[in-house]
């Protein structure tokens, strides 16, 4: 799981979201009656839908387990939690059917103050309570709010921990080749590389290497080949864009924008062309 950054949304799908929002607090409406409602709401549906796609990670990738295509809006708070909230786009998420269906369900653990203790990519950062063993591809949890987390969305199921797993061999392997091309000149063959990367899923991995860059002993968890790849300005300006550029005003997290690493000796290649935009 890596931050999720939130857009806003357009006026008139703001309006139909209030409407519906009005209605069902007009009415007193509880979970059945909010949940008849959201069936029935195909326009503010494909409208919230198309927010929370341009949102995910990867290419429509599921906010929480960032493996499967996101096929689900999900209410984090779920209906028959807050029948009120169902309309409320801040509680709106995109999951995939197994996180959404399988694993959370209606479930939503609170702590004894009530507060949620399941991880909201949109208002969290998953790394404060999340811990990504590159080499297993395992989550341990930091907080209480972590090992809900990994119970709830099933984070540690066998398919996701595997496909993570070799998530870390491919991405590092990608990482020194694309630091190979700039150094040969061949900028356009490694810009295709690094942009291939960041549509890839299981976007934890590369978030997790790149803040592992910037702990004592990198080099042990990463390897000295893909500690040096992240060592070239070129290649981290292509994978994060801005982060060559001098220190300047806090910057707010996004899932394109992993923690910028630390620097072991200095590589730089010729220019890569710019990145798509998202
Ligand atoms: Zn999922």
């Amino acid at each position: 799981m890596i931050p999720v950054v939130r857009i806003g949304i357009d006026d008139e799908l703001a309006a139909r979201l209030a409407a519906r929002t009005a209605q069902l607090t007009a009415a007193g409406a509880g979970t059945a009656a909010a949940r008849a409602a959201w069936r029935s709401a195909r326009v503010e549906k494909a409208g919230i839908r198309d927010h929370l796609v341009r949102m995910a990670p990867g290419v429509q990738r599921c906010m929480y387990c960032g493996d499967s295509l996101g096929t689900d809006i999900d209410h984090f708070e779920p209906i028959r939690e807050f029948p009120g909230g169902t309309f409320t786009w801040p509680n709106h998420l995109l999951a995939c059917s197994f996180c959404n269906s399988n694993a959370k369900r209606d479930l939503f653990p609170r702590d004894a103050a009530g507060s949620p203790l399941l991880i909201d990519p949109t208002r969290d950062d998953p790394a404060e309570h999340l811990r990504l063993v590159l080499r297993t591809g395992v989550y341990r949890p930091l907080t209480r709010k972590g090992t809900e987390s990994i119970r709830v969305f099933g984070l540690n199921r066998a398919d996701l921990t595997r496909g993570r797993e070799v998530a870390f061999a491919t991405r590092a392997a990608v990482l020194c080749k694309a630091d190979d091309f700039l150094v040969a000149g061949r900028a356009e063959e490694a810009g295709r590389y690094l942009r291939a990367l960041a549509e890839e899923p299981h976007a934890s991995v590369l978030h997790e290497m790149l803040r592992a860059s910037l702990l004592p002993g990198a080099v042990e968890v990463l390897g000295p080949d893909v500690m040096a790849a992240l060592g070239n300005r070129t290649l981290i300006e292509v994978l994060r864009p801005g982060a060559a550029q001098p220190p300047g005003p806090a910057q707010p997290p996004g899932p394109a924008q992993p923690p910028e690493p630390a620097q072991p000796p200095e590589r730089t290649g010729p220019a890569a062309p710019a990145p798509r935009a998202p």
